[in-house]
């Protein structure tokens, strides 16, 4: 995964990824095994009420991705699994800890911006994205950030905080923000900036409303922009997990769990093949074409199963003509093996 990523850095397409000047890239976890009776020595447990105990692997997926693109590009995914002389199962925190340096290492001087959910708006995480130069977009949920969102209505009560809201085709969205804000008690010393944005549609009464931290400074001209980055953040679970799980890749219906690391192995594959896919979703005619074609990905595997059983295939450029052309020109011969 880390050449194709060098390949498309230089090949400039990670250019068109580019938001609020930056690399956005998204987290979140997946489980991709459990089982009541299979485990290994790398599966993390848990025990149930009724005394079952459960074997479980997870794996932290990061992907690149643009609000303006339908297409995201997933790096190589942390698994969360046992790890070596671990007494304590692994978590999602503790694997994006082990996955930032790597993100770093394999773009060493790119401005990237993190945005994850509130599990990731803590103290020490923050302060591991600052070391390693990342900005930041975190859902900061008001359960865990007391303070913090006291602070934010003090100020906003006392009109500290620039707001504004607007109406288009019966949607209403509003912005307030404030910069500079005490992340909390414990933690003073880490000054993060606040956005509230709450959507109201013509037929609901109750808005929806999102609060994000950031290092990014707000300003009327740079809110809705890093809203809809924070936003962004649902096409780690939209485009990448549902098209992993219910597109033809069976994210969850393993294809076995081995004796110790198949399972990861399954995982990482499946996000190359993924990765591979988006690629040339972003980047190849021929596949656009053939997916053009065909109302879902999972009919367009189902037809590229179709012509791998019964032609010799050359190569991609015939098979994918004849997806979309059919099989005209004999440019498949038959295997009638
Ligand atoms: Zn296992």
């Amino acid at each position: 995964m880390t050449h194709l990523h060098r390949s498309l850095e230089r090949n400039g397409v990670l250019r068109e990824f580019k938001y609020l000047g930056a690399l956005v890239i998204l987290l979140d976890a997946t489980g991709e095994y459990s089982s009541n009776c299979i485990g290994c020595p790398d599966c993390c447990t848990r025990t149930h009420s009724d005394g079952t105990v459960e074997y479980y692997h997870q794996m932290l997926a990061a992907v690149i991705a643009c609000p303006n693109k339908k297409t995201v590009l997933p790096l190589a995914p942390e698994p969360i699994i046992k790890q070596k002389d671990a007494s304590k199962n692994d978590c999602e925190i503790n694997a994006a800890k082990r996955l930032m340096p790597k993100i770093r290492k394999l773009f060493p001087k790119r401005k990237i911006i993190i945005a994850a959910d509130g599990i990731y708006s803590k103290g020490p995480f923050i302060k591991l994205l600052k070391e390693l130069n990342f900005d930041y977009i975190l859902v900061a949920k008001e359960s865990d950030h007391v303070n913090l969102v006291n602070e934010y209505i003090e100020r906003r009560v006392a009109s500290k905080a620039e707001e504004y809201e607007e109406t288009k085709d019966g949607l209403t969205q509003g912005f307030c923000w404030t910069n500079n804000l005490s992340l909390n008690a414990s933690h003073s010393d880490i000054k993060v900036n606040l956005l509230n944005f709450w959507e109201i549609k013509q037929d609901e009464e109750k808005p929806h409303s999102w609060i994000w931290i950031t290092n990014l400074k707000l300003t009327r001209r740079s809110v809705c922009r890093v809203m809809r980055a924070g936003r962004c953040r649902w096409k780690v679970e939209n485009e990448t997990f549902n098209t992993l799980k219910n597109q033809g890749y069976n994210l969850e219906h393993n294809y076995g769990h081995g004796k110790q690391h198949l399972a990861t192995v399954f995982g990482y594959l499946m996000l190359l093949m993924f990765l591979i896919d988006q690629i040339q979703e972003a980047c190849c005619p021929l596949f656009q074409a053939a997916r053009n074609r065909l109302h879902s990905r999972t009919s367009l595997w189902e037809k590229l199963r179709g012509f791998f059983t019964n032609y010799f295939i050359e190569s991609w450029e015939d098979i994918w003509l004849s997806v979309i052309y059919g099989n005209q020109r004999g440019a498949l011969a038959p295997n009638t093996s």
